[in-house]
């Protein structure tokens, strides 16, 4: 055994094959808790938690050091690549989703209180002249106009999550799962060849909705049940519908998105959870390589076409009928 032992020791020092161990960690970042199992080498855990927490500082819009915070401050600021390149990408999904994500939205959200904590109903006249300065399509090349700002907490965490996946592919990492604040990716297989199984939760309880089998893909949920206060007996969540200055109440209680792309993944989960069913599987109709799971107030469950087969309804849902939604 002893000799079994320093002998594969022996052939992991050679080889180096001893890395790829399966470490874990949970840390606190982006105002949300990430957890991170991965197949890797004994500094992927420290490294991909340091990429994380350098991004937070660089893109939050709450920290005063953050180049987000200078842009919103001077309508102009340097911006490291990073953050160009999200401003550019989430402009794009801003165009792709006609407004429905917006990230010059941002005056709204902070009014309603919540990227500070301080929670409170506007008033409807204040929310008419907010939204005067609420149109992505303002900003040209990376100026803002006066009074305009932005943020881009609909597509950080998705962002992230591409970056940490590149950080492990370039580390050799061939396994891996992170779930940043319910934006999930999924690298490669699980050790055996497996695919990974996502658990979706169910937005109505604690419990969880389904388990999605995917290989590669982000898997990133918005729902109103992760962020809201209540006044007057009326639950206010943190997705803003940008078109009317309020939480977007479009008949959805979650969406789940899937794809390559954790950047794009996130910010149409956000942008479908405002438009509702019917204009999200429009929109759905004309994209490629993305699928989404629509979890309806009525507690409907709709899954678009390539999820077919991949995903086991659950708990409280193991019954339930699964409408699939096709692209003809
Ligand atoms: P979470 O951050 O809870 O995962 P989302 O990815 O859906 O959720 O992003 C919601 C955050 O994005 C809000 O907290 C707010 O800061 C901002 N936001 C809310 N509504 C919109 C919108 N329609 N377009 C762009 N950003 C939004
Ligand atoms: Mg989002």
């Amino acid at each position: 055994m002893r000799r079994a032992l320093s002998a594969c020791l022996a052939l992991c020092l050679v080889l180096g094959s001893c890395a790829a161990q399966k470490r874990e960690g949970t840390f606190f970042a982006m105002d949300t808790v990430m957890d991170l199992t991965v197949y890797g080498d004994e500094d992927i855990l420290t490294d991909t938690e340091a990429l994380i927490r350098d991004l937070e500082q660089r893109l939050s819009v709450t920290r005063p050091d953050s180049e987000i915070y200078a842009l919103n401050e001077t309508g102009k600021a340097a911006l490291s690549e990073d953050t160009e390149a999200l401003l550019r990408r989430a402009l794009e999904i801003c165009a792709l989703t006609d407004g429905a994500l917006d990230i010059t939205v941002y005056p709204v959200v902070r009014a309603w209180g919540f990227t500070t904590g301080a929670y409170r109903v506007p008033g409807a006249e204040e929310l008419a002249a907010l939204l005067e300065k609420v149109d992505y399509t303002k900003i040209s090349g990376l100026t803002l106009p006066e009074g305009v700002l932005v943020d881009l907490g609909a597509v950080a965490k998705g962002y992230a999550a591409d970056r940490a996946a590149a950080l492990w592919r370039e580390r050799g990492v061939e396994s891996g799962l992170m779930n940043l604040g319910g934006n999930v990716y999924a690298l490669g297989t699980k050790p055996g060849g497996d695919p990974w199984r996502v658990g979706l939760r169910d937005p109505f309880s604690d419990a969880t909705l389904a388990a999605l089998e995917v290989t590669d893909s982000a898997v990133v949920t918005s729902g109103g049940y992760e962020r809201y206060f209540e006044e007057d007996g009326v639950r206010w969540h943190h997705i803003i519908d940008p078109a009317a200055g309020t939480p977007a109440r479009s008949g959805l209680a979650s969406v789940t998105v899937v794809g390559a792309e954790g950047t794009l993944c996130d910010g149409l989960s956000t942008a479908f959870f405002v438009m509702g069913l019917d204009r999200a599987s429009a929109l759905w109709r004309t994209l490629e390589g993305v699928e989404a799971v629509f979890v309806t107030e009525e507690r409907e469950i709709f899954i678009t076409e390539g999820l077919e087969g991949h995903f086991q309804p659950m708990n409280d849902y193991k019954n339930a009928e699964i409408k699939v939604i096709r692209r003809g």
